[in-house]
């Protein structure tokens, strides 16, 4: 038994994995030995840079694929591009925030079809593969707002509330094979799109940057301090790991006591 993932020779598809959390992950699990394959919704000279770069540095092969997750063909197509999937993280996801009275109906069709249709139409492409040979590791990027609420934020909280129910679905669905699907739930992870918030949450409310982390960005998260992107990758290998093959149909939070409040 492994604590730690031994992932050569399996292939790990990331959504999302052109920045953040899903690069981190990608870049972990090819530090396991797995191949990756990145996405986004971009086809940039870049985005294929960081397959390269990946493929370097860990010694595995990397690809990037281009597909639009707003769109639940080419969610599939994804899956059908990325051959044999072994490892599927569903990792792609954007915020709106605005009361429900206001909330723009096309903001919310684009999350809910992101957040959470992608993850329907990934999952479902990518389970024969697995069942086919004899092994699978789901990983859905959940949130603190998978399990708890914010105001202004229906459209984000719904769709990570669903992608919850639907890990607990296929974890049944699969249960007595060698799948496991999960949910990750982060509090605050330190991104750059974080790390980008943090001077004008000072400018308005004219605080410090250490005041304005602690009494408004990490306001709900009992530790004051953000997750790091590797502790959050760090999670995902885990699930990858021979230690976790009974771990199914359950949430991990990273939220340093969000949810224990
Ligand atoms: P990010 O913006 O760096 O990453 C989001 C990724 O999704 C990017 O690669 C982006 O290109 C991709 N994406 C967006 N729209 C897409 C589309 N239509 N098709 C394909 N890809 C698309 O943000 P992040 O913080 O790394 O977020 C990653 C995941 O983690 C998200 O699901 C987010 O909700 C979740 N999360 C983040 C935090 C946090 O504090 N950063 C906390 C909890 C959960």
């Amino acid at each position: 038994m492994t604590h730690t993932a031994q992932l050569t020779g399996k292939t790990a598809l990331v959504t999302g994995s052109n920045s953040g959390i899903g690069l981190g992950i990608a870049r972990a699990l090819a530090g396991c030995g797995a191949n990756v394959i990145l996405n986004s919704f971009t086809d940039r000279d870049e985005d294929h840079a960081l397959a390269a770069g990946i493929a370097q540095d860990a010694g595995v092969e990397a690809r990037y694929i281009q597909a639009d997750l707003s769109v639940g063909a080419d969610a599939r197509r994804l899956v059908e591009q990325a051959g044999q999937v072994d490892i599927l993280v569903n990792n792609a996801g954007i915020q709106h925030v605005a009361p429900i009275d206001e909330f723009p109906v096309e903001r919310w069709d684009t999350i809910i079809a992101i957040m959470l249709n992608s993850v329907f139409h990934t999952t479902a492409a990518a389970l024969p593969g697995m069942r086919a040979a004899g092994w699978g590791r789901i990983i859905n990027m959940s949130s603190a707002h998978g399990l708890t609420a914010s105001p202004f934020k229906s459209a984000y909280v719904s769709a990570k509330h669903g992608v919850v129910g639907m890990t607990k679905v296929v974890a049944l669905e699969t249960a007595q094979e060698p799948i496991t699907a999960n949910a990750i739930c982060p509090g605050y992870v330190m991104t750059p799109l974080v790390e980008a918030q943090i001077p004008d949450t000072m400018k308005q409310y004219g605080l410090d940057r250490e005041t304005a982390i602690r009494d408004v960005i990490l306001a709900r998260q009992p530790s004051k301090q953000f997750a790091s992107i590797e502790q959050v990758a760090g999670i995902a290998a885990f699930l990858c790991s021979d230690a976790a093959e009974q771990v199914t149909g359950t949430t991990l939070s990273v939220d340093g006591g969000w949810t224990a409040l």
